[in-house]
């Protein structure tokens, strides 16, 4: 029964995105039970809902609860401690570093939306990137669910090229490094042609 009542929760919040909702429906929608709170705070500490209260907004009451974004934090994320976060994102000063949108600030790519900042890594899982502070950065939640959409803007090879060029040659051997951990076998395959070219 008990996760039968967190379940009822989670539904409810999601039915209900972007609607305040009072702890008299909650408890109503958790059966009746006595723990309603322990399972909404369940679904925000284990599943990573952004389910806000007055402690996070001033303009909601005490016993008001309001689920603003249906995305739950990624599990790495609620692992940062809150010292981490807070560290990060003075770091970035409060700006999305893919798109420059500031927090709080209507987004521009969509001013209809609040800017709201989450904690993505430099160089990604897959890559072999830490959760360590240093590869942590501040990023939008357009662009964290929108990495996708943004492709069509991808620059060309041309394009990098002339950057990478004027670059310095530290910075020309960190995208060198960068893009052998992401291709190896195609650069021992280029290694390979290149060392037949001068035999
Ligand atoms: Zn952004």
């Amino acid at each position: 029964m008990r996760n039968g009542a967190r379940a009822k929760l989670r539904t409810f919040f999601l039915a209900n995105v972007g609607k305040v909702l009072g702890w008299e429906e909650l408890r109503e929608v958790a059966g009746g039970i006595t723990e309603w709170g322990r399972r909404v705070r369940e679904l925000r500490t284990e599943e990573g809902f952004q389910i806000l209260t007055n402690n996070d907004r001033s303009d909601l009451k005490p016993g008001q609860y309001l689920l603003e974004d249906p995305k739950p934090i990624p599990a790495f994320e609620r692992a940062i401690s809150k010292e981490t976060r807070s560290l990060v994102l003075d770091r970035n000063g409060f700006t999305c570093q893919m798109c420059g949108a500031v927090a709080g600030e209507p987004h521009p790519y969509d001013p209809s939306r609040k800017t709201r900042l989450h904690i993505g890594h430099i160089v990604d899982k897959s890559m072999h990137g830490s959760d360590d502070y240093s590869n942590l950065r501040a990023i939008c939640s357009v662009c964290n669910e929108g990495a996708k959409n943004l492709t069509q803007d991808r620059p060309s090879a041309a394009k990098l090229l002339v950057q990478v060029r004027r670059a310095q040659t530290v910075d020309q051997q960190k995208v060198l490094e960068w893009l052998i951990t992401k291709f190896p076998n195609q650069a021992v395959e280029l290694l390979h042609k290149r060392g037949q070219d001068i035999k």
